[in-house]
C-alpha cells in the first residue's frame, strides 16, 4: 500500500491507472478506522481493480464549537488496518494541501439538505460536498463507497453526482453495528463505559419505532413519543432531533407510508451520535 500526501502525486497515479483501464474504487473517510469503514474498503476491493482510501478530517464540515480539534486521530493504526483490508493507495492530504491560502469555492446541494443534520448543523453539508467533490476530482473514481450510517450524506453525494453529471457510481452500504446494536462510529471513542450503555438507547428507540410501525401504529406523534421516552430515561442525554422522512427526498413524512427513513441525533453528554433505520411501509 502506498501512502500519498500530495495532490499531484495522487493525480499522476490515477493517470497511470486510467491508462491501464483499471476500475478505481474510492472510500473517503476521516480516519480512526473501525469495522464500519472497513466494510466499505472490503466492498471496493471486491468490486474494483484499485482501491483508494482517503483519510482527512475536513475542517470545512465542522461548525464552530464542534469537535474538529479533538476529533480522534490514529494514522498508524489506520495504516495497519487499511493495508490489511487490501487498500492500494491511502491518500492523506494536509489542510494546506486541500485548502491552500485563497481557497474560496463552495459546493451547495439544496433541498435534501433542509432536514435532519442539514437543519441542525448549518454549513455542514456544504463542507462535505466541497471536500467530496475535490476528492472525486483528484481520484476520479469509477465507484465511491459510503455508509448508510450517514444516510443524508450518501443521498446528498448521489444528488451532487447526478446534478453535475459526474461518471461515478455511488454505493451506500449497510450500517455496521456492535453486538449491542450501537452503530460503529469514530466518535464512540469519546464515550465512557456508562455513556456507551446510555448510547444503546439510540438503536433501541429505532427498533421500538420499527416494532410499532410493524404492529400497525401510524401516528407519528405516538411513535416519536415512544422513542423519546426510551432515550430520555437518562438525565445526561439530550435529543437533537428525531425525524421520520421520505427515504429518498428526505422531506418530512406526514403519513408513514412507502420508503421511510427514521433518523435521530442524540447528545450523550457532549458527544453527538447519529443513527437511522430504513423501512418499507405498505398500507
Ligand atoms: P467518517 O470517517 O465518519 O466520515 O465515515 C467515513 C465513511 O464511513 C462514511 O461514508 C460513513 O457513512 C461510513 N461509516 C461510518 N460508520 C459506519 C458504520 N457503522 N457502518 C457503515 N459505514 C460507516
Amino acid at each position: 500500500m502506498k501512502i500519498i500526501r500530495s495532490i499531484a502525486s495522487m493525480q499522476n497515479r490515477v493517470k497511470e491507472m486510467r491508462k491501464k483501464a483499471k476500475r478505481i474504487g474510492f472510500v473517503p473517510t476521516m480516519g480512526y478506522l473501525h469495522p464500519g469503514h472497513m466494510s466499505l474498503a472490503h466492498q471496493s476491493v471486491k468490486e474494483c481493480d484499485i482501491t483508494v482510501m482517503s483519510i482527512y478530517v475536513n475542517p470545512l464540515q465542522f461548525g464552530s464549537g464542534e469537535d474538529y480539534e479533538k476529533y480522534p486521530r490514529d494514522l498508524k493504526k489506520d495504516i495497519t488496518l487499511s493495508k490489511k483490508a487490501g487498500v492500494d493507495y491511502l491518500f492523506v492530504p494536509s489542510d494546506y494541501v486541500m485548502y491552500p491560502e485563497g481557497f474560496s469555492s463552495k459546493v451547495s446541494v439544496t433541498n435534501v439538505t433542509q432536514t435532519l443534520c442539514g437543519a441542525s448543523r448549518p454549513g455542514h453539508f456544504e463542507g462535505v460536498a466541497t471536500v467530496v467533490l475535490k476528492l472525486f476530482n483528484i481520484i476520479m473514481p469509477d465507484a465511491a463507497y459510503f455508509g448508510q450510517k450517514d444516510a443524508q450524506q450518501a443521498i446528498i453525494i448521489k444528488k451532487m453526482v447526478k446534478d453535475l453529471n459526474m461518471p461515478i457510481e455511488i454505493k451506500a452500504l449497510p450500517i455496521v453495528r456492535e453486538e449491542s446494536g450501537l452503530a460503529m462510529s469514530s466518535r464512540n471513542a469519546y464515550l465512557s463505559e456508562p455513556q456507551k450503555l446510555q448510547a444503546l438507547s439510540l438503536y433501541q428507540a429505532l427498533s421500538k419505532a420499527r416494532q410499532l410501525i410493524r404492529q400497525g401504529e401510524c401516528s407519528k406523534v405516538k411513535i416519536i413519543s415512544a422513542m423519546k421516552r426510551l432515550i430520555l430515561r437518562e438525565k445526561s442525554v439530550k435529543i437533537d432531533y428525531i425525524a421520520i422522512v421520505d427515504a429518498e427526498k428526505l422531506s418530512i413524512k406526514k403519513i408513514i407510508k412507502g420508503k421511510v427513513l427514521i433518523a435521530l441525533a442524540v447528545f450523550i453528554g457532549k458527544v453527538r451520535l447519529i443513527d437511522n433505520i430504513k423501512l418499507k411501509v405498505k398500507k
